[in-house]
């Protein structure tokens, strides 16, 4: 009998989700572009279940049953168009070419088109949870046409995280929608992160010891805030130095890495039109952190409170940045998810948004409580944005003036919150009945003839700023 699904690239990622596969009881070819690593991948588990190695692609190829389900496991980026085109002569009408990679959904649409024009099918599946979900179970988000999800889906519901039975994988749409989607989860996890960070910064400028503070994150664990971050900052809150003891965390450089998913997700924000501005801010906060030559030059000329911070009920104040530390989160993955909404209308996807909380309710990084309340939402009502949904927006209002708190005295005390007042910004920007926006306006229409329109009648309009003054008809004016 032929193997059923194949793995190219046996680096950690694609030798997890091979073993995992594998101990679903999937007859599993593998391939690696250098055959020792194949090699090794089978002597340390080619027990765990029905492992069919090739050393040459070719033999990989005829090693699978047809319809051909091959996952691509490799360095994104070159690494899977140099895969894909050795792939090409060897395939079939109809195989399926997964790539499982973190590939910008654009890339992924000009391969999937590159792919239909040899008669196959190209699925670009975010996966998300790192090495570990790859193993267990990960959360995948697969993009492509709807065939080939008749004949991969359940390989890959097979392997998912399950919460509550269902499985965290789902069909999301054509082409690059199921990257777009992975990208956006990264961008949300980009926010996540910062406001963990902030939450952190606030708590340490109260004067609390780190064990502490890991005390407080793991009871923030116990209630509406309970994610898997949260829960592995109490752990790293708690680590010591194993070369002094010290909180490790007051030992590692503090300057944020990223691999570019944050950056992607905000250019594609701003080529949408459509406001991010946490998760932007989140992607910057990590670019300060990582601009020492910057930093350097603003610490010695720059003057403002030290930092600290002062309150007369500490206990009511840690509240509060739960609160407020909730409530930004809120606004981030509304923002991510409108950012979905809009790119499926923009490319034609037709996204269930809900049907994208429910994937990320397990094996992904951004796993949280709230996921299922959005879910929920979304499968009871016909939402425009997040922020709207009963639940959702009595939460904000009952969490509003602790999040507004929480920002008033971190301004004053000098520490930064950029996630937070941002996102604070979006929920009053959003809620607004004018916004200066208008003013704007009259500022393009004065200095560039931009016109506006009128809140009274239609049509757009001009004012004869340099002449008579008077309004005229704009329309052919720009
Ligand atoms: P790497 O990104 O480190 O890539 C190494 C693999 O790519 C090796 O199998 C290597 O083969 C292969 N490769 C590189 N260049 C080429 C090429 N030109 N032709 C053929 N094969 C090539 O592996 P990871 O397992 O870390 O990640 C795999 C993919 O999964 C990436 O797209 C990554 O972004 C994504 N991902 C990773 C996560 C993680 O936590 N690491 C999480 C989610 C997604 P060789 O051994 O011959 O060099």
């Amino acid at each position: 009998q032929l193997a059923n699904i194949g793995v190219i690239g046996m680096a950690v990622m694609g030798s997890n989700l091979a073993r995992n596969l594998a101990h679903r009881g999937h007859r599993v070819a593998v391939y690696n572009r250098t055959t020792s690593k194949t090699d090794a991948v089978i002597a340390e588990h080619g027990s765990e279940g029905d492992f069919r190695p090739a050393a040459e692609l070719a033999d990989f190829v005829a090693s699978l049953e047809r319809p051909r389900r091959i996952i691509i496991m490799v360095k994104a980026g070159a690494g899977t168009d140099a895969t894909i085109d050795a792939l090409i002569p060897l395939l079939e009408e109809g195989d399926i070419v997964v790539d499982g990679g973190n590939a910008f959904f654009e890339d992924t649409r000009r391969r999937e088109e590159k792919l239909r024009g040899h008669g196959l099918h190209f699925v670009g599946a975010g996966i998300s949870g790192g090495e570990v979900g790859a193993l267990e179970g990960p959360s995948i988000m697969p993009g492509g046409s709807p065939e080939s999800y008749e004949a991969l889906g359940p390989i890959l519901e097979s392997i998912a995280a399950q919460v509550d039975g269902e499985p965290c994988c789902t069909y999301i749409g054509t082409d690059g929608a199921g990257h777009f989607v992975k990208m956006v989860h990264n961008g949300i996890e980009y926010a996540d992160m910062q406001f963990i960070g902030e939450a952190f910064e606030l708590l340490k400028a109260l004067g609390l010891s780190h064990d502490e503070m890991a005390d407080v994150f793991a009871t923030w664990n116990t209630g509406d805030l309970d994610s898997y971050l949260i829960e592995i900052t109490s752990e790293v809150l708690r680590k010591r130095d194993p070369n002094t003891g010290a909180p490790l965390v007051e030992v590692i450089v503090d300057a944020a890495g990223m691999k570019g998913t944050g950056t992607w997700t905000v250019q594609s924000a701003l080529n949408l039109g459509t406001p991010v501005n946490s998760i932007a801010e989140s992607v910057f906060a990590r670019a300060i952190s990582s601009a020492p030559e910057l930093r350097a030059a603003a610490q010695k000329a720059l003057q403002g409170p030290d930092g600290a911070i002062n309150v007369a009920d500490r206990d009511l104040f840690i509240d509060q940045i739960r609160q407020a530390l909730w409530a930004s989160k809120v606004v981030a993955y509304a923002q991510g998810l409108d950012e979905i909404r809009m790119a499926g209308l923009e490319y034609g996807w037709d996204i269930n948004v809900g049907e994208v909380a429910k994937i990320w309710r397990g094996g992904c990084i951004i796993r949280a409580k709230l996921l299922e309340r959005i879910r929920s939402e979304y499968a009871a009502n016909q939402l425009v944005t997040l922020l709207e949904a009963p639940s959702v927006a009595s939460g904000l209002a009952d969490a509003q003036d602790a999040w507004r708190e929480v920002v008033a005295v971190a301004v004053r005390a000098g520490v930064p919150v950029p996630g937070f007042s941002s996102a604070l910004a979006h929920y009053d920007q959003a809620r607004a009945p004018r916004l200066n926006a208008a003013l704007t306006q009259g500022l393009r229409d004065y200095f560039g003839a931009h016109t506006y329109k009128r809140v009274d009648r239609e049509g757009s309009f001009h004012i004869n700023w340099s002449t008579d003054g008077a309004e005229v008809d704009g329309t052919d004016t720009h």
